[in-house]
Parts: C-alpha cells; sequence; structure tokens
C-alpha cells in the first residue's frame, strides 16, 4: 500500500523482554516447560515476532480503511505499545471513523480465530506441551490476538474502543464535544483501573496511565485542531520577516540574531529560497569556528512552506509532524511570513480565552 513500516527504538527492547516472558511462563502461556534450553528460546522468540506481525497486520487493517477515505498514512510504528499508524487528520465522518477504528480489532479477532480453529483441528496430531512445538505457538498466538483485539475495544482513547465511541457520540453532537465526551469515558475507565490495579496488579496502574494520557491527549489535539481550522494562516504570522545570505558567515548571523530577535530565518540567494537557518541549527557551533563556517553550512535545505490561504491548523500539523520549530508562508512562491510554534501557542491563548 506503499505505507513505510519503522521500527522504533523501545521496540528493539521490547523484543527479548516479550521473548524472556514466553521463555520462564510455564505452559500454557509460556515455554518454561519446554526441556531442551534452545528449543524453548527459538520457540518464545518466534512467538514474539509472530506476536507482532500479528500487531503490524492490525494497523494495516486500520490503515486499510484510512486510505480507502483518502486519509494519508505516513507509516507504521512498531513499538513498545504495540503499532502505531501515523495518519493525517481522522475523518470528521463518524460512520468512517468508526470502520477504521474497528478494522483493527477484527484484523486481530481473524487472526486469533484462525489460529485457535487451526490448532483445534490439529491438536489430535499435538504432542504434550513439554515438548515445545510449532502447535503450542499457533494456540498461544491465537490466544493473545484474541487478547489484543478485545482490549482495543476497551471504551477508552487511545484505544480503537474509545474512537468508536467518539463515531457514536458524534452522531448527535459537535466532534469537539463527542471527543471530549469519550475522553471523560476514557479518563473515568483509567481512573477505576488503576484502583483496581492497587488492589491486584501493578500492570494495570502502568496501562491506566497510558489510557489517561491517551485519552486527555485527544481531548486536547481535537479541541486545538478545531480552534486553529477557523484562523487563516494569515493572521498569526509575522510578517516581519528578515532573511540572510547562505554567504553570511554564523558569527555574523548570531550578530544579526541578537540585533533582530528572532529565532529563524529565511535563506536567501537572489530571489532564490536557500533554506532556513535558526537558533537550534547554530548554538551548538563552538564559539571558535563560527568566523569559518557559513549559514549555507548549517542551514536546513528541506524547508517546509504553507500557503498564504491555508488555515493554522495545517501549520500546526505540519509543525508537528515534521518536528520542526517554524515554517515559512508563501504567496505565489515569494515568502511573506513565517510562523513559528510560539506564534501558535500564543493564537491558541488568546482564542481559547
Ligand atoms: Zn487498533
Amino acid at each position: 500500500m506503499g505505507i513505510p513500516i519503522k521500527l522504533h527504538i523501545t521496540f528493539l527492547l521490547i523484543l527479548p523482554v516479550f521473548a524472556l516472558i514466553f521463555a520462564s511462563n510455564p505452559a500454557p502461556y509460556g515455554f518454561k516447560n519446554v526441556v531442551d534450553l534452545s528449543t524453548r528460546y527459538i520457540l518464545s522468540f518466534a512467538t514474539t515476532i509472530l506476536l507482532f506481525s500479528s500487531i503490524l497486520l492490525h494497523e494495516i487493517g486500520h490503515s486499510y480503511f484510512a486510505k480507502k477515505y483518502g486519509v494519508k498514512i505516513d507509516s507504521i510504528t512498531l513499538m513498545l505499545f504495540g503499532g502505531v499508524a501515523s495518519m493525517e487528520e481522522i475523518p470528521r465522518n463518524p460512520a468512517q471513523e468508526a470502520k477504521m477504528a474497528i478494522a483493527g480489532p477484527m484484523v486481530s479477532f481473524t487472526i486469533g480465530t484462525m489460529c485457535l480453529v487451526f490448532d483445534g483441528v490439529i491438536s489430535g496430531l499435538q504432542p504434550s506441551f513439554s515438548d515445545g512445538n510449532i502447535f503450542h505457538v499457533i494456540w498461544l498466538l491465537g490466544y493473545i490476538n484474541l487478547g489484543v483485539g478485545v482490549f482495543n475495544l476497551l471504551p477508552a482513547f487511545p484505544m480503537d474502543g474509545g474512537r468508536i465511541l467518539r463515531a457514536w457520540y458524534a452522531t448527535s453532537m459537535p466532534y469537539v464535544e463527542a471527543t471530549q465526551r469519550a475522553a471523560y469515558i476514557g479518563k473515568m475507565f483509567a481512573f477505576m483501573m488503576g484502583i483496581l490495579g492497587i488492589l491486584s496488579n501493578a500492570w494495570l496502574i502502568l496501562i491506566a496511565f497510558f489510557i489517561y494520557i491517551g485519552a486527555s491527549e485527544e481531548a486536547r489535539t481535537t479541541a486545538v485542531n478545531v480552534i486553529l481550522e477557523k484562523v487563516p494562516v494569515q493572521k498569526v504570522m509575522s510578517s516581519d520577516i528578515v532573511s540572510v545570505q547562505p554567504s553570511m558567515t554564523i558569527d555574523e548571523f548570531s550578530k544579526l540574531m541578537f540585533e533582530k530577535k528572532h529565532m529563524g530565518y529565511p535563506v536567501i540567494e537572489g530571489n532564490n529560497l536557500k533554506g532556513i537557518v535558526t537558533f537550534t541549527d547554530v548554538h551548538t557551533i563552538p564559539q571558535q569556528e563560527r568566523a569559518n563556517m557559513l549559514v549555507s553550512d548549517v542551514m536546513t535545505k528541506d524547508v517546509i512552506t504553507v500557503p498564504i490561504d491555508a488555515d493554522a491548523s495545517e501549520a500546526l500539523k505540519l509543525i508537528s509532524t515534521r518536528n520542526i520549530g517554524r515554517v515559512l508562508v508563501t504567496d505565489n512562491n515569494s515568502i511573506v511570513g513565517i510562523l513559528s510554534k510560539t506564534d501558535l501557542v500564543r493564537a491558541l491563548q488568546l482564542l481559547s480565552e
């Protein structure tokens, strides 16, 4: 589907941890009963790899429907808590959002059922758990996939169930309100889970935290996007732009920065935009090297721009997905302004009054 699949550093960390958990759990949830050590670890590792492959398929399930509804997907990342499909804004269409959300758990249920049925059909041939064999891997995989499906249907952000709940609310109220209600239920859920965790299992406390943060985050970003959608970029950008030449030395550039007190400057040669140079690009350069280094050595060449008729939520989306501090605003290929994260924060504060 043309979607890059990425591995987060925490994923590499969790891989051996999961393999160890499977190796040290007794049957049927692990392979501790397998006498031969190398077989025990090979099976544990295979289960881990297959488990994360199933989670990848779960994310692909979401992405398939997202693509179908015209949502652009940047990438799927496998990480500590499973997988995350990073996509553009989710459609504000309850039916589409619900289908997108439910597709993931459906994939997990399908894999789970297929594994268990397959295991059931061949279980007549299956030797005991203590021998360690591939059928045991399939059974365990099926069991966990059903668990993943159920867990994701919990009616709490950032789980898929939270999105389904929001879609349901959104059929009868504005989107922001629907998000806030769904987030509220998510937080209540996290709270109860936390209490349950204190009484029983510490893992639940961790999951409760994860849900609480996810719910708050979702409510906040939605509110922010809805506010900024009504604001044209032109209203919040600073049009007082100072550009610099690529041949300027870092020394001269630092002096200019102190004088003008901006944090970012477009780099222009003749009439062409060559890049953007910011405080972050130069502040780590040692004093003695600043006289010999040029702006062109440290500037970012891949400049992100937004057209002047865009709305501020589009600028925010670029700033946060590309993890940059500012975007340049263009009008018919000429630079007319610069819009930074700080400008957006200020606009938000004023508008939410
Ligand atoms: Zn999901």
